[in-house]
Order: C-alpha cells, then structure tokens, then sequence
C-alpha cells in the first residue's frame, strides 16, 4: 500500500524531474538552452551552481526533437553564430574607419589653420614694406594701424579657430 502510493506519487512528480523546483543543492533549478549538435535547442532544467557543484541534477523540458528538426536547428544555430561573429568584425572595421575620419577632419583643420596664419603673416609683411617704403608719417601711423589690427585679427582668429 505504501509502496504503492510511494511509486505513485514518484510518477506523478519525481523528485528528479520536478518542474521549476529545486536541484539537489536546494536552490530553484533555472530553464536552461542546450545548443549541442544532439540536442540543438532542446530546454532543460539544470542545477543553478553548475558547473561548479557536483549536483548533476537534469532533466529535459522539451521532448526529443526529430532527427530533422534537430538538423535544421543546428544547421540554423551555426549560421547565427557566423553572421553574430561577422556582424561583431564589420562594426570593429567601422569603428576603426571612424577613428581614422576624426583624425583626418583634425588634420584637415590643421592644415586650414597653418594657412590662415601664413595668408595673415604675408599681410602684416606686405604692411611692415609699405611703412618701410612711405616716409610719412602720416601713412606710416596708418599702416602701423593696420599692422596691429592684422596682428589682433590673426589672434582672435587663432582663438576662436582653437575653440572650436
Ligand atoms: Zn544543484
């Protein structure tokens, strides 16, 4: 009689197979993937300290699948994996092009600048020859004017260039 309802109540829910209950360890078993060639897909419950516990408590959730279904899913699963990996070189590839782009912009406005300088030290050249060359006073204050207004311009410019 006790035997009996023993191996009934082992069949209904053993203790081996509970559903959502806990492992040998006592904790809760969680709802694992397999993603092996055999069982591609296939849910089971496992122990929630593996692999660092010797429990071994397992059991499946799902059926067996079909020899069929157990070959596409893998098949399937192997080509996620490839395009997953791919996806992961192509977005190194634009992460290192991008990199590259924001030096070039650095070296571009570099280059803008160095010019800008030369354009402005040319002027101030051009001025300092025309003092040089005009004894007047006159137009020497004038042009000693235009100097130092080239000088500031080319400061503010540099300035507001750098900010940037
Ligand atoms: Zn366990």
């Amino acid at each position: 009689m006790a035997s009996s309802a023993n191996s009934r109540n082992s069949s209904q829910q053993p203790s081996c197979c509970r559903r959502f209950g806990n492992c040998y360890c006592g904790v809760e078993s969680p709802l694992n993937t397999a993603w092996t060639k055999d069982n591609p897909g296939r849910r089971f419950y496992g122990c929630a300290k593996f692999p660092t516990s010797n429990c071994e408590f397992f059991h499946w959730h799902d059926e067996e699948f079909s020899a069929r279904a157990k070959e596409v899913s893998w098949m399937l699963y192997k080509e996620n994996k490839e395009l997953r990996k791919q996806i992961k070189m192509f977005q190194q590839e634009v992460s290192a092009e991008n990199n590259q782009i924001v030096g070039l912009n650095d070296s571009a406005n570099t280059i803008e600048l160095q010019n800008q300088v030369i354009q402005l030290q040319r002027q101030l050249l051009e001025v300092k020859e025309r003092v040089k060359n005009d004894g007047l006073k006159k137009n020497m204050k004038c042009s000693m004017f235009m100097a130092s207004l080239l000088v500031i311009v080319s400061i503010v410019t540099l300035a507001l260039i750098n900010s940037r």
